[in-house]
Order: C-alpha cells, then sequence, then structure tokens
C-alpha cells in the first residue's frame, strides 16, 4: 500500500487510474480504525478497482472546545489495518497540506445539515462539507463510501454530491456493531469500564422505538418519548436529542405514514465523551396501503 502525503501527488495518482480505465473507490476517515471503518474499506474492494482510504483529522468540523487535539492517533497501525483490509493507497495529507496560510473557502450545505447534530455542534457540517470536497478533488473517485452511524452526514453528503453535480456515486455501509450493540467509535476508547457498559443504553433505546414502529406505532411523540425514557433510566447520561424524523428529509411529522423510512437518532454524552446513534425503520404499510 502506497502512502501518499501530498494532494498535488494524489490527483496526480488519481489521473493516472482514470487514464489506465480503473474506477477509484474513496474511503474517508479520520483513522483509528476499527472494524467500522474496514468494513467500509472491504466494501470499497468489491466496487473499484483502487480503493483509496483517506486519513486527516480535520480541524474544522471540531468546534472550540471539542476533541480535536485528544482525538486518537495512530497512523502505523491505521497503515497496517487498511493494506490488510485492501486499501491500494493512504492518503494522509497533513493540516497544513489541506489548509495552507491564506485558506479561506467554506463549502455550506443547508437543510439536512440544520437539524440535530447541526444545532449542537454548529459549523460542524460546514468543516465535513468543505473536507469532502477537497477530499474528492484530490482523489477523484467514482464511488465513496460512508457509514451509517452517521446517518446525518451521509445524508449532507448526498445533497452535496447532488448540488455540486459531483460525478461520485454515494454508499452507505451498515453500521458495524459490538456484540452488545454499542456502535463502534473511535472515541469509545476513552470510555471508563463503567461508562463503556452503561454507552449500551443507546442501542436499547433504538432498539425500543424500533420495535414499536414494527409492532405499528406511528406517532412521533411515542417514539421519541420511548428513547428518552429508556436514555433516562441510567442517571449518568445527559441527552443532547432523541428524535425519530423522516430518514431522508429529516422532517419530522406528528405522524409517519405507512412505507415511510424513519431515522431514530440519538446523541448524548456521558461524562466527557459525546456518543451518537441511529437506526433506520420502515414503517410497516398496512394492507389498504400496500394495494
Ligand atoms: P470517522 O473516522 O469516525 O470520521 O469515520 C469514517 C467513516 O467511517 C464515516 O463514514 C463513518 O460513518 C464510518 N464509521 C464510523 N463508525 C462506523 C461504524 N461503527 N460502522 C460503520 N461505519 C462507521
Amino acid at each position: 500500500m502506497e502512502l501518499i502525503v501530498s494532494i498535488r501527488q494524489m490527483q496526480y495518482y488519481a489521473e493516472q487510474q482514470r487514464y489506465a480505465g480503473r474506477r477509484i473507490a474513496v474511503v474517508p476517515t479520520m483513522g483509528y480504525f476499527h472494524e467500522g471503518h474496514l468494513s467500509l474499506i472491504r466494501q470499497a474492494r468489491q466496487l473499484a478497482d483502487v480503493v483509496i482510504t483517506t486519513l486527516f483529522v480535520n480541524p474544522t468540523q471540531f468546534l472550540p472546545g471539542e476533541d480535536y487535539e485528544r482525538y486518537p492517533r495512530d497512523l502505523e497501525r491505521d497503515r497496517r489495518l487498511a493494506e490488510e483490509a485492501g486499501s491500494d493507497v493512504l492518503f494522509a495529507p497533513t493540516v497544513q497540506e489541506m489548509y495552507p496560510a491564506g485558506y479561506t473557502t467554506r463549502v455550506t450545505v443547508l437543510g439536512v445539515s440544520e437539524k440535530f447534530e447541526g444545532v449542537f455542534r454548529p459549523g460542524h457540517f460546514q468543516g465535513v462539507a468543505t473536507v469532502v470536497t477537497k477530499l474528492f478533488l484530490a482523489t477523484k473517485p467514482h464511488v465513496a463510501l460512508f457509514g451509517q452511524k452517521d446517518w446525518q452526514q451521509t445524508l449532507v453528503v448526498r445533497q452535496l454530491v447532488r448540488d455540486l453535480n459531483f460525478d461520485v456515486e454515494i454508499v452507505v455501509v451498515p453500521t458495524v456493531r459490538e456484540a452488545d450493540g454499542l456502535a463502534m467509535s473511535s472515541r469509545n476508547i476513552y470510555l471508563l469500564p463503567e461508562q463503556r457498559q452503561k454507552a449500551t443504553v443507546l442501542y436499547r433505546a433504538l432498539q425500543r422505538a424500533r420495535e414499536l414502529v414494527l409492532q405499528g406505532q406511528r406517532r412521533r411523540q411515542v417514539l421519541v418519548q420511548a428513547m428518552a425514557e429508556e436514555l433516562h433510566s441510567v442517571p449518568e447520561i445527559q441527552l443532547d436529542y432523541a428524535a425519530a424524523a423522516d430518514a431522508f428529509t429529516l422532517d419530522e411529522p406528528e405522524e409517519f405514514a405507512g412505507g415511510q423510512q424513519i431515522a431514530l437518532l440519538v446523541a448524548a454524552r456521558l461524562g466527557q465523551i459525546r456518543l451518537i446513534d441511529n437506526e433506520v425503520v420502515q414503517v410497516p404499510p398496512t394492507g389498504a396501503e400496500r394495494a
């Protein structure tokens, strides 16, 4: 596997691959790989001739006071894991390379970026849209893979691709979980043992609401309350939000319709660690609705 750190070299490499008729997949990441990242890389391997994994802890998507400095980093380990999972290139630019002195451009996606994570992390999705734009222009992919773990992010990226006419197919890969349901995350290593055990409440809250939907519950408030109640059963949990919304528009109707895809979304803090998770579930249509 090749390690590339310069944008110019990355573009040159990508251009050569395209000229040779090869299909390029990109997997954007912030590193400190776990099975979630590796499943994206393995899936990319299935979809393209050339797999480029990007590793960049993007400062512009962290708010002041968030964990940018503390974010876990281990280039040597990531290099080995990415190679084992089938990546051809690890593109790992420095902050200076991505945002040199005098850099001023930002990419803003309105709409889907304004709720939920957008409220609790203002500016976060602008950082994401900006870096994804720059990574696409550096790696020239045909297809880009993102994890369902960050559901709202996948919507922001899809909107970005539509609006700016990026000729890139977006593929969303299911969330990889620990045996007890906790969604894998690079930040999980910072959970103390007792916090780690309590963190499973996010998954339980989502499962409870999911069951309600599958049993025919369509009232948004009932779903939200079920999740909030479960989350509040752990006193150490500080809830940012528990929400049920149309999975693609993020609209929040009083009542969902048969056949509609619902995103159940939760974000909570356990001590210093902020956790997010989601499930997407379809409202079972009644016989009449199917007809
Ligand atoms: P990150 O390094 O956390 O920015 O994540 C890089 C990519 O991996 C994003 O598209 C994430 O949505 C995805 N990802 C992170 N955690 C998981 C997971 N547990 N399962 C699937 N994908 C994930």
